[in-house]
C-alpha cells in the first residue's frame, strides 16, 4: 500500500470580513508520494475562485482578430510554415486529415515541432472531441518514430499550452512534440524513484498506486481501455488530474487504442474545465527512454487548468510554485474528484 504523508495545520486571525471575530483557514501541508513533491491544500476560502471566469468577449475577440493573421489556419499551415530537411522528411510535413505537423520557427529543444490539431482556429473546450485529439496524437506519434528511426533520438515529451495565461502566443489549437537526448529532470526523478520502489517493494509503484486509489475511491476517476485516470494527493497546480498507460514505459509501445483512450480522458477533463468556466490549461504526456521498455516506469499525462482569459488576470503560477517549486491548490483533490466522478461515469 503506498503511504499518503501530510500535515495539517490552521491558519488563525481576527477577519475584517466578520467583524474582527476570530476565523482560521484549514492549511494541509501534503507530500507527492512518489517524488516527495510538497504541496499546499488550502480548505475553506475559493478565493481563487475569481480566476475561473472567463471572458467570453475577449476570447472573441481574440479569436476574430488573430483568425486573419494565423499561421496555423489551413491556407498558411500548408504554405507559409517551417518544413523538414529533405534527408529527413521528403514530404517536408506530416499531415493525417486535419492535423498538421512541421518543426517548430522557435525551437525549444534540437528536435522542436508543433502539431495543428484541427483546421478550427478556436476550439472552446467542449469542442475538443476524443478523435480530434487522437488523430493528433498519432500523428506526433508518427513523428515521434520516424525522428528515432532516423535518430535514435532517446526522449520524447507531447504537450500544450492553450490560450495565452497557459503560455500560448496562437490562439489555435496545436500540440508541441519536443524530443532529444537529455530527459527533463522530474522524468529522471520518476524513472529512477520508479526503480528504487520495485527494488525495495518487488512491485511496480503505480500498479500500488492504482490499486490503493481504487480502494479509497477519494481521488480515483476511472479507468478507460489501458489507461487510470485519478487526482494526485500532492497537487502542484490548480484541477490538476493525471493518468498512467498500463504496464507501458514509453511512446513507442502504445497501440492505437492506448492513443485513443488517453484522447478520450483528457476529453472528459477538457469537458468538465469548460463546465466549470476554465478556458486555458497545460498537458503533457511523458515518457521513459523511447529505446527500451522499464517494467518499473509506467509513462502518463498531468493536465492542469490556469487563470482564464480575462482582461487583466493575475497569474497562478507565483513565486512558490515558479521558483521554490512547493505546488498550492485551492481545491482538496478529494473534492473536486466528486466533482469529476460524473464525467468518467
Ligand atoms: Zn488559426
Amino acid at each position: 500500500m503506498i503511504h499518503f504523508n501530510k500535515l495539517v495545520g490552521q491558519a488563525e486571525f481576527l477577519s475584517p470580513l466578520k467583524d474582527f471575530q476570530p476565523d482560521s483557514q484549514p492549511i494541509e501541508y501534503r507530500e507527492d508520494p512518489l517524488l516527495g513533491l510538497t504541496s499546499v491544500v488550502r480548505t475553506g476560502r475559493q478565493f481563487w475562485g475569481s480566476l475561473y471566469k472567463t471572458d467570453e468577449a475577449l476570447v472573441q475577440r481574440m479569436s476574430d482578430e488573430s483568425r486573419g493573421w494565423c499561421f496555423f489556419c489551413p491556407e498558411k499551415a500548408t504554405t507559409a510554415t517551417p518544413r523538414f530537411l529533405p534527408g529527413f522528411i521528403p514530404e517536408g510535413r506530416l499531415q493525417s486529415g486535419e492535423a498538421i505537423l512541421f518543426p517548430n520557427l522557435f525551437a525549444q529543444k534540437e528536435h522542436s515541432v508543433i502539431c495543428v490539431m484541427t483546421d478550427q482556429h478556436y476550439l472552446p473546450l467542449d469542442a475538443f472531441a476524443p478523435a480530434l485529439l487522437s488523430n493528433a496524437f498519432k500523428l506526433s506519434a508518427e513523428y515521434i518514430g520516424r525522428l528515432y528511426q532516423a535518430k535514435a533520438v532517446k526522449y520524447a515529451e507531447i504537450g500544450s499550452n492553450y490560450m495565452f495565461p497557459a503560455g500560448a502566443s496562437i490562439v489555435h489549437p496545436h500540440l508541441q512534440v519536443m524530443c532529444s537526448d537529455m530527459a527533463c529532470y522530474l522524468l529522471r526523478e520518476m524513472v529512477s524513484r520508479g526503480r528504487q520502489y520495485q527494488e525495495q517493494h518487488g512491485r511496480n509503484f503505480w500498479e500500488d498506486l492504482m490499486e490503493t486509489e481504487r480502494q479509497s475511491r477519494e481521488r480515483y476517476l476511472g479507468r478507460i481501455g489501458d489507461t487510470e485516470w485519478f487526482l494526485p494527493f500532492a497537487p502542484t497546480r490548480e484541477d490538476e488530474v493525471d493518468a498512467v498507460v498500463r504496464g507501458k514505459s514509453h511512446f513507442m509501445e502504445l497501440t492505437e487504442a492506448d492513443w485513443e483512450a488517453l484522447s478520450d480522458g483528457l476529453s472528459r477533463v477538457l469537458r468538465y474545465y469548460g463546465d466549470k468556466g476554465l478556458s486555458s490549461f497545460n498537458f503533457a504526456i511523458y515518457s521513459g527512454p523511447l529505446s527500451v521498455e522499464l517494467p518499473y516506469f509506467w509513462m502518463g499525462l498531468k493536465i492542469v487548468s490556469r487563470t482564464s482569459v480575462q482582461p487583466m488576470p493575475v497569474n497562478d503560477v507565483w513565486y512558490s510554485n515558479n521558483i521554490l517549486i512547493d505546488g498550492f491548490v485551492t481545491e482538496p483533490p478529494e473534492e473536486l474528484a466528486m466533482d469529476l466522478k460524473p464525467y468518467f461515469s
